[in-house]
């Protein structure tokens, strides 16, 4: 089994911050992480690799300090990283990733694609499902648990706030999986020297994946950006001096129920 997981490197913060003239976001100066919900992704992709002769595939688009992401990916054990980075790519919206995104999932032709439900900076959660739509393969979204059925087919489980669904799915096909569905592993110490030797991240420019140059970045991307602001806060908080946990429940408490809240 041939599994590529969408590995999506993000500011470590969910406020991000938008440029006003370009609409876009402002990556410099924060510092980055792998999206929460793609080292989960990348996680059940192991432990499936753990159990089945699989071979696991990093992908990611982004600029080079991506090329740190992927990295942290070999060291957690995958067997490739691609990370797709080209000048074209840039100002890319959801639609404009997901194409550039499918067109290396179709070059590397997997029996499995995970992505996480959702990035904690764009927060669409439209990627993944969009991967799906380009490569006109089944998509189950908010997978809490993956299991093997056969060599064609996963019995995958959805969790919703009020209950769980299970599918049965033909590979291939696109799963989009929820932060809670492991505990992700830590890098292995050998592997993450390994990881940090030159020439293990594949980078693949448009050279690579041949798209019409009109398809990519922010020319390829019919989402524009008009206005993006933060919410202030409307009224002064009030301070409660208390003596005790009992009694700042209780605060609490009744002050829902004085607004109707409980
Ligand atoms: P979601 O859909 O919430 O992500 C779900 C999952 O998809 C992730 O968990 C991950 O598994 C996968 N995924 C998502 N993105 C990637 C990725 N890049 N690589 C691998 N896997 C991925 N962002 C910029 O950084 N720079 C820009 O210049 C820029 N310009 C933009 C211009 C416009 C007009 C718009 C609307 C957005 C722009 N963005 C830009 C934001 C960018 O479109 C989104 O960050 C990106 O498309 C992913 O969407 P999301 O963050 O909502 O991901």
């Amino acid at each position: 089994m041939k599994i590529v997981v969408c590995v999506k490197q993000v500011p470590d913060t969910s406020e991000v911050r938008i440029d006003p003239i370009t609409g876009t976001m402002i990556r410099e100066g924060v510092k980055s992480i792998i999206n929460p919900d793609d080292l989960s992704g990348l996680e059940a992709a192991l432990r499936i690799k753990d159990v089945y002769k699989a071979e696991v595939i990093a992908l990611s688009m982004g600029p080079m300090q991506a090329d740190n992401a992927l990295r942290e990916c070999l060291a957690m054990g995958v067997d490739q990283a691609i990370l797709l980075s080209d000048r074209k790519f840039a100002g890319a919206d959801t639609w404009a990733t997901s194409l550039s995104l499918s067109k290396a999932i179709e070059k590397i032709n997997p029996d499995l694609i995970i992505a996480g439900r959702q990035a904690i900076d764009g927060d669409t959660a439209q990627v993944g499902p969009q991967i799906a739509e380009h490569l006109n393969i089944p998509s189950v979204a908010y997978v809490n648990e993956i299991k093997v059925k056969d060599e064609n087919s996963l019995v995958v489980k959805r969790m919703f706030e009020d209950g769980y669904q299970s599918i049965l799915v033909k590979t291939p096909c696109l799963l989009t999986v929820l932060k809670e569905i492991n505990s992700v592993r830590y890098m292995r110490v050998a592997k993450i020297y390994n990881s940090y030797k030159d020439g293990l991240v594949e980078v693949w420019d448009n050279e690579v994946l041949k798209l019409d140059p009109h398809e990519l970045g922010l020319k390829g991307s019919p989402t524009k950006v008009k206005k993006s602001y933060t919410k202030g806060v409307k009224t002064a908080g009030k301070v409660f001096e208390v003596d005790s946990k009992e009694e700042a429940a209780k605060i609490i408490i009744d002050k829902m129920k004085e607004n109707y809240i409980l």
